[in-house]
């Protein structure tokens, strides 16, 4: 019999442009895991909530797999907790489709906090198990950070602590994750299982790098060190930026060779206040550091584009001051491109110190600048690391993923069979 999964994606669109606010790795994993149970002959309905003018109402992603845009609120960008005022009505809106269009479903798979609740009321009514990933937890996220910036740390973690308690199966992408789930929140282990992420090798793969700039227009780069991701806090962007103004003070030759490239975030004006107001905190740091001939914002790429920047760097940096996994790291290294990574979350198992990149503590601007300084110098290291980086990231693949994923469905299904 045909499985049918509900996925609830609600601030995540699998088919949203990437690096923009709100729009990542969570991203990525509900587009590539659908596209994989749906190769496998799971149905997978997608809900999410309709932020795109121009995106249809429902499009078929793959057969077996559909998005569906459910209307709440206005269709454009909301901040996260106006997504969250609006999911009684979200709830509802889905109920009506689904009520309408006379769908069942076997199981729901709840992405992030703000589908949590979502995902609450529909598996009481459906009498179905739900299954729960947070992709970054809150109690993680306010240990890091300085203020709440989306003002909403209380709500999220008693929503967070609910679904812990209560869903069927809660998964992990690290140990790391794993860990936090146990001893920041309680969580009961025999529910909770780990599914690294994935990368998708046939669009993130070695190519050379002199053809890389080429492509690019960046031949005029002696050393190119990129930055992906969103434009937050978060990412520690700012302390990337203030290693490489170290760096260029005791080393004034690195400072005529090196460009400092990052991809990510929206660029006009009108398109994102909150993220084009860190632009300009970063621009104003790069004009303290007198780095204007080094450091370029790019905005955000689509991962076609990206695969050719990984390509064409000689390191990728990623400083987040959290992490729950990093597709980032991941792609680079599928690209042959070490990374130098923050020993954080996720990050820690994905690359290995000294094989497949750096580790640096989390905001330490020496650190950074150190390890930069390291591998811009050594050439054999970053041979050496190139190729561990390549090894290590064929280990994990979108394909793995939905191998556990799907064990975790029939796993579930078997402990918590259908109540109709
Ligand atoms: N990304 C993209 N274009 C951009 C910036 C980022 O496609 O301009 C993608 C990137 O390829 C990666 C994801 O966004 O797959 C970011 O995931 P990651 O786990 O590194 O960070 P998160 O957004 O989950 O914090």
């Amino acid at each position: 019999m045909t499985l049918r999964v509900a996925m609830l994606s609600v601030h995540a669109c699998p088919m949203a442009r990437l690096g923009g606010r709100d729009s990542g790795g969570a991203n990525v994993y509900v587009r590539e895991l659908t596209r994989d149970l749906a190769a496998r002959g799971i149905e997978v309905d997608v809900f999410t909530r309709w932020r795109e003018p121009e995106d249809p109402r429902i499009q078929q992603i793959a057969p077996n797999a559909r998005v569906i845009h459910i209307e709440s609120g206005p269709i454009s960008y909301l901040p996260k907790m106006e997504v969250y005022d609006r999911l009684p009505e979200f709830t509802e809106r889905l109920q009506d489709y689904v009520r309408a269009e006379g769908l069942h479903y076997d199981l729901i798979h709840a992405h992030y906090w703000l589908s949590a609740e979502v995902a609450r009321a529909l598996a009481l009514e459906w009498r179905v198990p739900r299954i729960q990933m947070f992709h970054t937890l809150g109690l993680v996220k306010r240990e890091v950070m300085d203020e709440d910036v989306d003002g909403e740390s209380d709500i999220r973690i008693e929503i967070e602590r609910r679904a812990i308690r209560e869903s069927a199966a809660v998964t992990a992408s690290s140990e790391i994750e794993a860990g936090e789930l146990r001893s920041l929140y309680g969580a009961n282990m025999g529910r909770v299982t780990i599914i690294p992420c994935g990368v998708d090798p046939e669009l993130f793969r070695p190519m050379r790098l002199a053809d890389a700039r080429e492509l690019l227009g960046r031949d005029q780069c002696e050393r190119l060190i990129l930055f992906v991701g969103r434009i937050e806090q978060i990412k520690g962007i700012d302390v990337l930026l203030r290693a490489l103004g170290r760096l260029f003070a005791r080393r004034a030759d690195l400072k005529s060779e090196v460009c400092l490239v990052v991809v990510g975030g929206a660029l006009d004006p009108s398109d994102d206040a909150p993220e084009t107001e860190k632009i300009l905190e970063l621009r104003r740091l790069v004009h303290e550091h007198r780095m204007e001939d080094n450091v370029s914002f790019v905005g955000s790429r689509d991962q076609r584009d990206l695969a050719l920047y990984y390509a064409a760097a000689d390191i990728c940096a990623v400083p987040s001051l959290t992490e729950s996994f990093g597709l980032v790291a991941l792609e680079s290294m599928a690209c042959g491109t070490p990374v130098i990574g923050t020993r954080v979350g996720g990050l820690q198992t994905v690359i290995e110190d000294g094989r497949s990149g750096l580790l640096v503590p989390a905001g330490d601007v020496d650190a950074l600048a150190d390890a930069i300084e390291r591998v811009l110098s050594d050439h054999r290291l970053r041979m050496h690391l190139a190729h561990g980086a390549r090894e290590a990231a064929e280990g994990f693949t979108w394909r793995r993923v939905g191998d556990r994923v799907s064990d975790l469905y029939k796993r579930v299904l078997a402990k918590n069979p259908a109540q109709v």
